[in-house]
């Protein structure tokens, strides 16, 4: 049947291994485009992913493959997205394939990240066929690789497919493969549709536009469907498939891969790793694994013009409607006026966010630092779950902060495995698994999310001179001796830099906090008095002396280019400069917080 000659997969690699690469010269030697057609890499659609060579909206594409033993048979190319923050989104496009390609880049080793997906890979009883790509780079070091590969993930390597997406060697026999060592789907075409949606996005024409793969049953246009854990109905208008352009089919079969159209007017209405089913003869039991994503990390934005905010909130709501994770809800700061707290997976999640609002929407945002979500419980036996530091209870109405913990697992070569520890440890984290192979170590710990949402990314790439990789998710809420610290300039709380961290470390980061302010708000015609206070406790005090006038002649006396410069910069700062009552702060002063030290 045609189920039998069905094969649906995922490619699982690090950032910048070549999956996208890969994939093209998959579509290529399907015939799937033309020439001019593939000038462009087609899996990534947007803009801001093509530069960051990440891809952000999982998409997936039918092609169909002649192989050797005369017979056609059908792909289901799944894309994934490839970073730590969308690891849920990994997890369900993985649910819905019977196989996936570990592609390692040979130059340069196995990472943390695509340990942690095969291992999801794994669960999901899928079969893993392993590709040394790069194979045509002076520097790759395939048996190494090999090793890798087998100590690290636990695979056997010794068959990996040497391939090179970039001069074409390979690809053919990792196709072969595909079709030799990944089974059909299973999935009964009698039983009662249950479609597992792999993905939803927003098209300005067609509305909401829902990936599916088809478990069991089938499904077609003038159906009634629902979704299991929503609990809405919907009529099936259109299905269809990408090849990868948008092609309509008269109904997609146990085992495919395709979209739905079906009057969905948000895609709140179809959330991803949820079932679709047939109303009229539902499944008994939705497919394993729905749940819903929460934001992990929370940042205030503001627009600098007060005028943007109404032009801020709209974009918001479009971004929202193709991103199912973005929160914001409307926040006051007595510094920083109206604004939106805003809710994401995590760090690069909000990088994302922060540069399409900036880019696509020319809004000049200034944003505070980003924190976590704390559980609070009230001395009235109350819990709270709160992400601005501001809006803390008066400290003798709580009980008890507790702070999320992450599991976090770092792939790291064994010189930098020292470096790395001591990061860890200075970061409050707790050591949980340390793990020799080959070259590499494996180290697990349980870490503050507080601690992470500073810089530790950064660091932690310094420290092992960008030769370490991480993987983390949420592991669970702990009681600690937490304290809100604020800051305030000559004499008046900011709030925007009120701060919740750990009462050992309190002095010390106060002490820093100040000095750095010091450094980033420039002199002005005044004393600016900076301090540090938990409580009514100042800890820490700085000053920023007033502005000696001969200074300012001098400058506005020299010759032209070097004013015009001058004012030039000026005008640049003022930009990202807000005004605190009577003192003009940077944003960089918002973001001192991050840099630790
Ligand atoms: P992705 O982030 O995994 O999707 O990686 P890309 O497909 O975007 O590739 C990252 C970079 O590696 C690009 O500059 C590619 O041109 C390059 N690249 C991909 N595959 C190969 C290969 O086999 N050999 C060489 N030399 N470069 C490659
Ligand atoms: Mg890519």
């Amino acid at each position: 049947s045609e189920q039998e000659r069905i094969r649906n997969f995922s490619i699982i690699a690090h950032v910048d291994h070549g999956k996208s690469t890969l994939a093209d010269q998959f579509i290529r030697l399907c015939g799937a485009l033309s020439e001019r057609e593939m000038a462009n890499q087609v899996l990534d659609s947007m803009d801001i992913e093509r530069e960051r060579g990440i891809t952000i909206k999982a998409q997936s594409v039918r092609l169909q493959y002649r192989a050797d033993d005369g017979q056609d048979y059908t792909f289901h190319l799944i894309d994934t997205p490839g970073h730590v923050d969308f690891s849920y989104e990994v997890s369900r496009s993985l649910a819905a394939c019977e196989g996936a390609l570990l592609v390692v880049d040979a130059s340069q080793g196995v990472e943390a990240q695509s340990v942690a997906n095969c291992y999801t890979a794994l669960e999901h009883d899928l079969e893993i066929i392993p590709v040394l790509n790069k194979i045509d780079l002076p520097a790759a070091e395939p048996d190494r690789v090999r090793r890798e590969i087998e100590e690290i993930v636990g695979l056997p390597a010794a068959n990996a497919i040497l391939a090179s997406a970039k001069d074409g060697r390979g690809i053919r026999e990792i196709l072969e493969q595909v079709v030799q060592d990944i089974p059909a789907p299973r999935g009964d075409p009698a039983a009662p549709l249950q479609a597992l949606i792999i993905d939803s996005w927003f098209d300005n024409y067609l509305g909401t536009v829902v990936l599916v793969r088809v478990m069991n049953g089938s499904l077609r246009p003038g159906q009634k469907i629902r979704t299991m854990a929503g609990g809405k109905e919907y009529l099936v208008e259109k299905t269809g498939v990408f090849t990868p352009k948008p092609v309509h089919v008269s109904a997609l079969d146990t085992g495919t891969v395709g979209f739905v159209i079906a009057g969905i007017r948000s895609i709140e209405g179809a959330r991803v790793g949820d079932t679709l089913t047939d109303a009229s003869r539902p499944a008994p039991a939705p497919l394993p694994g729905f749940r819903e994503v929460q934001a992990q990390v929370f940042t205030g934005l503001y627009p600098i013009d007060s005028a943007d905010y109404e032009r801020f909130r709209e974009a918001l709501q479009k971004l929202r409607l193709n991103d199912a994770a973005l929160q914001f809800e409307p926040e006051t700061s007595q510094a920083l006026g109206f604004g939106f707290r805003c809710g994401f997976l995590g760090l690069l999640h909000m990088e994302i966010i922060q540069e399409r609002l900036e880019r696509e929407y020319q809004l000049d945002l200034l944003s505070t630092a980003p924190t976590v979500v704390y559980e609070i419980e009230t001395t009235d036996g109350e819990i709270l779950h709160l992400s601005n530091p501001a809006e803390l209870p008066p400290t003798n109405r709580i009980r008890e902060i507790r702070e999320p913990l992450i599991r976090s697992n770092i792939l790291v070569p064994e010189k930098y495995l020292g470096p790395v520890i001591t990061l860890c440890e200075e970061r409050r984290g707790r050591q949980v698994n340390l793990q020799f192979t080959g070259g590499q170590v494996m180290v697990s710990y349980e870490l503050p999310l507080n601690e992470v949402v500073l810089d530790f990314f950064d660091r932690l790439k310094s420290v092992s001179r960008g030769y370490a990789s991480m993987d983390y998710e949420f592991s669970r809420f702990q009681a600690g001796p937490l304290v809100k610290m604020d800051i305030l300039i000559n004499g008046e709380k900011l709030d925007a830099l009120s701060w919740i961290v750990h009462r050992d470390f309190a002095e010390r980061r106060g002490r820093e906090l100040a000095s750095r302010l010091k450094d980033l708000i420039p002199r002005q015609m005044f004393e600016v008095a900076i301090q540090a206070a938990i409580g009514a406790k100042i800890i820490a005090r700085e000053t920023v002396k007033a502005m000696r006038k001969d200074v300012l002649a001098k400058c506005y006396g020299g010759d032209i280019t070097r004013k015009r410069k001058l004012l030039e910069k000026q005008k640049e700062g003022k930009k990202r400069m807000k005004q605190v009552g009577r003192v003009e702060i940077p944003q960089e002063a918002f973001l001192a917080i991050l840099q630790t030290e």
